[in-house]
């Protein structure tokens, strides 16, 4: 398996070519269709250029991914005799270090290709410019799906989540950015597949031996230098890992850098006379902005040790031309990374990593799995929507409760501070009410004006919904609802004799009880994906 990692030659390799048949065979027409916009085709005029190999292999059709950290391409494979092969072609961005490229491509080539974890045909290298050859599998968006799936449909995709997750915890991969753009989901075929190992991290005892190193890398903080923290003025602009935040009164998270959070930009106010927050082993969520628009209720956050080497290796006076912008600098990739590892998206992360634990399992993967079952189930998506940690964590204690979820951060040595108490939800009742199914609220037609699925149960942006959900004391003082939840917001679509048919008038008991166990604020009880895979919602289901 070391030879798999093609990342030093400029010749194509080939990974077990056989192996991996995850493809669908689903057809083309959508992209073909499409005119491709300029940018696109130029794009691939450069990657062409960039990697000239590709175009005596491959037929690069379209872009269908495009991120902080890749772009994603469909293309088609020439070599073959026979049908054409569809192929996806991950164009990772060259600044991207040597070792996290090579171990996102061992984590494919030696846990992928089955149990619905992708796997790669090949990988090319021309100069800094790595392209990752995986089989195609088309696939939903996610939220296009959401609420016309079947609730054994749901089941299905949670099922095969977990035997993804299976796979990879017991190779000793983290995956840590587990959401539903990186499950690749063919409704058609039902088929699945786990993608993106860009973030991926290895348990103490990992068999990926590569992410040996990069998990030694994120936590021996001078050793990087890719990463970033930029003191402008009185704003800290943190990226990295392991961003660390102090803030005030109105603390937002900017990054730019590598692959810290996946779509996440915020920014780090300092307090207000300009200098650090002191250090302390608490986390506050005392004055923590709570919904965003006004000055509802902010939160601090102190995390023990971070921040003042965050002081420390950014020289104050230091600025760049990156802050607030997707770029990366030369100075900011100068920089060093700092101690927890923090990566994912916030809405997905579990209180463990949003409060940086150092010491982050396998069990992130399942936080994050059920943030996705809780979407499935309430009809929303995204359900937490937060631009930083503090927020995301104040976004759990409305479900899970703030005493529960203080009371378990002392469990890994977090300790918070609530200036509100908020009681936890009971499940069944969230998602009925929030998909509308539930006998006290007005069922939706299919005309009716209102937010639909893509409005998050949770949300900083917008301050008009109803609370009527979760009566928060601060959705009470501020007339800004943390809380989302509104009679009118899950999709159009919906209504109760879709319901029934499809299965959602009788969600079982078993449904919540799993979900509460995936919701477990204690990573070392959270339940892991074997043992979801016995749980009693997936009785006549098997592997
Ligand atoms: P990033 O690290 O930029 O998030 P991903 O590996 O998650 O990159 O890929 C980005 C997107 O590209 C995915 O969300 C998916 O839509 C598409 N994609 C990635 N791999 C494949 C694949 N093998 N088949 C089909 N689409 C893919
Ligand atoms: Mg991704
Ligand atoms: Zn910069």
């Amino acid at each position: 398996m070391e030879a798999s990692l093609g990342i030093q030659m400029d010749e194509p390799m080939a990974f077990s070519p056989q192996r991996d048949q995850v493809q669908a065979d689903g057809s083309l027409k959508k992209h073909e269709q499409n005119f491709k916009l300029p940018g696109v085709k130029k794009d691939i005029e450069k990657l062409y250029e960039a990697v000239p190999q590709l175009g005596n292999l491959f037929k690069i059709k379209d872009k269908i991914g495009e991120g902080t950290f890749s772009s994603v391409y469909l293309a088609t494979a020439q070599l073959q005799v026979g049908p054409e092969e569809k192929i996806a072609l991950k164009h990772l961005i060259p600044t991207s270090h040597p070792i996290r490229i090579a171990a996102e491509l061992q984590c494919l080539t030696v846990a992928g290709g089955q149990d619905n974890v992708m796997g790669v045909k090949y990988c090319f290298r021309k100069n800094d410019h790595v392209v990752i050859a995986m089989p195609y599998l088309e696939h939903e968006s996610f939220l296009d799906i959401l609420n016309s799936l079947s609730f054994q449909e749901v089941r299905e995709y949670m099922f095969n989540l977990f035997k993804a997750l299976k796979r990879i915890h017991q190779f000793g991969i983290v995956h840590r950015d587990v959401k539903p753009s990186n499950f690749l989901y063919n409704r058609r075929l039902k088929k699945y597949a786990l993608v993106d190992f860009g973030l991926a991290q290895g348990t103490h005892d990992t068999k990926i031996e590569l992410l040996k190193f990069v998990q030694s890398e994120a936590q021996q903080e001078s050793y990087s230098q890719n990463k970033s923290h930029v003191i402008t003025g009185n704003k800290i602009s943190l990226s990295g890992p392991a961003a660390p935040k102090e803030s005030d009164q109105q603390p937002t998270v900017k990054t730019s850098v590598k692959r810290p959070y996946t779509n996440a930009q915020s920014q780090i106010k300092q307090g207000k006379d300009g200098k650090l927050m002191k250090q302390s082993k608490t986390v506050d969520v005392l004055s923590r902005k709570l919904a965003t628009k006004k000055k509802a209720i902010s939160t601090k956050v102190m995390n023990s040790g971070v921040m003042r080497k965050t002081a420390s290796s950014c020289p104050a006076s230091l600025t760049c031309d990156c802050y607030a912008t997707d770029k990366v600098c030369s100075i900011c990739l100068s920089r060093r990374q700092q101690v927890a590892p923090r990566a994912g998206t916030p809405g997905f992360r579990a209180p463990e990593v949003l409060t940086k634990c150092p010491n982050q399992t396998t069990a992130i993967d399942m936080w994050s799995a059920g943030v996705i079952f809780l979407s499935l189930l309430s009809g929303r998506y995204p359900f937490y929507k937060a631009s930083d940690d503090l927020t995301a964590l104040a976004q759990i204690m409305t479900i899970r409760g703030s005493r529960e979820t203080i009371q378990a951060a002392k469990t890994f040595g977090k300790s918070i501070l609530c200036s509100k108490e908020v009681p936890a939800q009971d499940l069944r009742r969230l998602c009925e009410k929030l998909r509308g199914i539930d006998s006290n609220t007005p069922q939706l037609t299919s005309d009716t004006q209102g937010p639909a699925s893509h409005d998050p149960a949770f949300s900083e942006k917008t301050d008009h919904k109803a609370s009527h959900l979760i009566q928060t004391p601060q959705a009470q003082h501020s007339g800004d609802s943390l809380y989302k939840g509104d009679s009118g917001g899950r999709a159009g679509s919906w209504n109760t004799g879709t319901a029934d048919l499809e299965g959602w008038g009788e969600v079982p008991d078993e449904a919540y009880d799993l979900l509460d166990k995936l919701l477990d604020l204690n990573p070392a009880s959270r339940i892991t994906a074997e043992a979801a895979l016995s749980h009693p919602f997936f009785k006549d289901m098997s592997l």
